[in-house]
């Protein structure tokens, strides 16, 4: 065998055994072998490895079923830790994990800036302030991947943000310049996909549909985040679902996100009433109350949302789509509302579900992948047991 093949396999076998270490949380050696289908000599100096790189450690059963008590081995989970951030309109949030993807801290940040000299300047600071306070552990801080509400390319450089007018920036490589961390840099309904995925349900097909000001579409197929070519792919609210409709930021009219994103809901259910607009409050005070204004606006709102999601159905028959939306948690019944408008004999998917991980998809997902890239691994499985879909 060419040395060349046998670093190879040698990759492919640690990987393999991380991957299920992770994934049972924790196993013997003995299960371990029999799980992966790598003999024992190959299972006993790959662990030997990882033990001296302080990556997995042993615990020692109390109890067992007679004979030698069993050793487990786990992940060392505080061995490293990942800095996942998002970049909003008005305020950047920050997240750290430890290698299991437990969340150990959460940041807000307010700012009221669109430059992107001063934005970088904020990241770079904070990005250093972690890296100090988690200096600990094996490997300290492992890497910090940044959401950004805009296109990014397949290289991690940003296309364009629409809010803040950047355009052809390389925020990656400017910050890498400055860091010696890895850095990584997605559109933010990406990571959130990718954080749905990881933590909530493992699938390789999952849509993330993210409804705030605007609508976005994180898409994994087969297991991979789907960019397109030039890192557009999922901008789809700007899908015209109106001819002549509403004029749109984009330059088109009747875009979907002009319909159906909470932005466009809250100045409807404002309409209703006869006010300028209405806040999220005004929206649970009048869903407590059982207003018919608010409920009838919560109705159109389900429906112009099945609209596109009918279509989004029917391009990707995904298995799963993730709905982020702050008004579902105020209303959970949305849901129902949604699913009673998807009747097509077309629309075929396995679940449809609201996000259990809320603002915290994004984040999350920015450090699943700095966890992924740290191990080496190409599949990170965090989730939770499937009960309750
Ligand atoms: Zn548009």
């Amino acid at each position: 065998m060419k040395t060349g093949d046998q670093a190879y396999i040698k990759a492919l076998n640690r990987r393999i055994i991380i991957e299920t270490i992770l994934k049972d949380r924790s196993i013997s050696r003995a299960q371990l072998s029999k799980v992966t289908g790598l003999n024992k000599a190959t299972i006993t100096s790959q662990i030997n490895e990882l033990l001296e790189e302080g990556l997995v450690e042993e615990t020692k059963l109390d109890k067992s079923t007679g004979g030698r008590k069993p050793i487990l081995l786990s992940l060392k989970k505080e061995a490293g830790y990942a800095l996942g951030i998002e970049v909003d309109v008005d305020r950047i949030y920050f997240l750290i994990t430890n290698l299991y993807g437990e969340i150990i801290q959460k940041e807000v940040l307010l700012f009221d800036t669109t430059s992107y000299e001063k934005t970088k300047k904020i990241l770079l600071e904070k990005i250093r302030d972690y890296a100090k306070e988690y200096a600990h552990g094996s490997y300290g801080l492992v890497g910090a991947g940044i959401g950004i509400h805009g296109l990014v390319d397949q290289q991690g450089k940003i296309i364009f943000v629409i809010h803040s007018n950047w355009r052809n920036v390389d925020l990656k490589e400017d910050l890498q310049k400055e860091i010696d961390i890895p850095i990584f840099i997605d559109n933010n309904t990406n990571y959130c996909a990718y954080g749905e995925k990881t933590f909530y349900i493992h699938t390789p097909n999952i849509l993330c549909l993210t409804i705030s000001t605007g609508i976005g579409l994180g898409i994994i197929m087969e297991d991979k985040i789907y960019k397109g070519f030039h890192g557009f792919a999922g901008e789809i609210g700007h899908m015209i679902i109106h001819r002549d409709g509403k004029q749109c930021t984009c330059g088109n009219l009747g875009c979907w996100e002009q319909y159906a994103s909470e932005r466009a809901f809250l100045l409807q259910l404002a309409e209703l009433k006869g006010k300028d607009f209405c806040t999220v409050e005004e929206l649970v005070q009048g869903i407590q109350q059982k207003d018919s204004l608010t409920l009838h606006a919560l109705n159109e709102f389900a429906k112009n949302l099945s609209i596109g999601i009918n279509n989004v159905i029917n391009t990707f028959n995904p298995e799963t789509i993730i709905i982020n939306s702050h008004i579902i948690p105020v209303y959970p019944y949305l849901m129902e509302e949604i699913k009673n408008y998807l009747r097509s004999s077309m629309n075929d998917y396995q679940y449809l579900l609201y996000s259990r991980l809320g603002q915290d998809a994004c984040t999350l997902g920015g450090s699943a992948v700095v966890i992924k890239h740290f191990l080496k691994i190409s599949d990170l499985n965090l989730a939770k047991e499937e009960s309750d879909f």
